[in-house]
């Protein structure tokens, strides 16, 4: 995993306000419950990882473009420091995007059913990962010469 921010990421996620974290801080919530599976506690770790939408997206996402990057994705590298010998600059700077835009997504998904009550299905959130993903990168490297279809399929080379 790319070594420059994991730690930022880790940090990022555990000031977000999820169920477990407002009544660390003595907010009531309506329930400590995932509002996704209602099944365990809404802790970042559940809701980021083990949560079975995340962990469903990230194997996606995963097979989309992290098989070029390493054998098989594991979602706890989000919350640990695992380094990654085999890195290199552009690497980090794919694998950053992809996981910022993965993280935001399922923030925004979560956000949308407790304020909304709007579910996304799992299609949805793959579409949102490749095209913000795609934006972000068109944002940072203007004349990285790759389109949308080029990027859906995550062929070119790093
Ligand atoms: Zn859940």
């Amino acid at each position: 995993m790319a070594k420059v921010n994991i730690s930022f990421w880790r940090t990022v996620i555990e000031r977000l306000p999820t169920r477990t974290n407002l009544a660390s801080r003595g907010i009531t919530v309506p329930s400590m419950l995932c509002p996704i599976c209602q099944e365990l506690p809404e802790t970042e770790s559940h809701l980021f990882t083990g949560c079975p939408t995340a962990s469903l997206l990230w194997s996606i996402v995963g097979q989309w473009c992290f098989k070029q990057c390493r054998p098989f994705f594991d979602v706890k590298d989000l919350l640990l420091d695992v380094p990654d010998r085999s890195s290199t600059k552009s690497k980090e700077f794919f694998v950053d995007v992809v996981i910022r835009a993965t993280v935001w997504t399922l923030w925004k998904n979560r956000n949308q059913l407790v304020f909304q009550e709007r579910r996304n299905s799992m299609q949805t959130l793959i579409v949102e990962v490749k095209s913000l993903s795609f934006l972000w990168v068109k944002a940072r490297a203007r004349h990285w010469d790759v389109g949308w279809d080029e990027w859906c399929r995550f062929n070119f080379v790093m």
